[in-house]
């Protein structure tokens, strides 16, 4: 890719919406959610990449946007056993409530509320925070998948810490049976 100016924080323009100029009713899109959009919202210890397919219904009404949203791919998020690389599935289904108004007020993660007049929708930190959300808390390899390295490290470690000569574990000892 080509670093001509990185300076400021550009907006994925693909991810923008020009809500003010669609007519009403339903409008489908379809968007890929890879790498380049996964590095736009900077480096993540949670996701290394992903690839992510997102189809999208929008309904606009008169006086609001209801969008349906479809999320089917994988992103590769370290393994909390071995931390290798281990890719996940992502599924999901969310939905998002666009009202136009001056207050923010009933703003939640399902109803955004942008501005009277704003003629565009930045659906790029929603689909962000939709994928997050979608990664289960605990992420292991399938066993006998985890890197065998550190898995023989690992039971060293458990052992030692075990190992009643360790003066360590005769301090824990002394503090529990306090
Ligand atoms: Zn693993």
């Amino acid at each position: 890719m080509p670093s001509s100016k990185k300076t400021t924080l550009k907006k994925l323009s693909e991810f923008i919406i020009r809500a003010e100029s669609l007519s009403l009713g339903s409008h489908d899109f379809d968007y890929c959610l890879n790498d380049a959009f996964f590095t736009f919202f900077g480096l993540s210890e949670i996701i290394i990449n992903g690839e992510i397919a997102v189809s999208l219904k929008l309904t606009k009404h008169s006086n609001m946007l209801h969008l349906q949203f479809k999320l089917s791919g994988n992103v590769t998020t370290p393994c909390d056993r071995c931390l290798e690389p281990l890719e996940i599935e992502i599924k999901g289904e969310p939905t998002l409530t666009v009202k136009y108004g001056e207050e923010l007020l009933e703003e939640t993660d399902e109803i955004m509320v942008i501005p009277n007049g704003e003629k565009e929708l930045d659906i790029s930190s929603f689909l962000y925070e939709t994928v997050y959300l979608l990664i289960p808390q605990r992420n292991i390899h399938k066993k006998e998948q985890c890197n065998p390295e550190v898995i023989k490290k690992l039971n060293t470690l458990i052992v030692k810490e075990k190992s009643p000569n360790n003066p360590q574990w005769d301090i824990l000892k002394k503090i529990k049976n306090k």
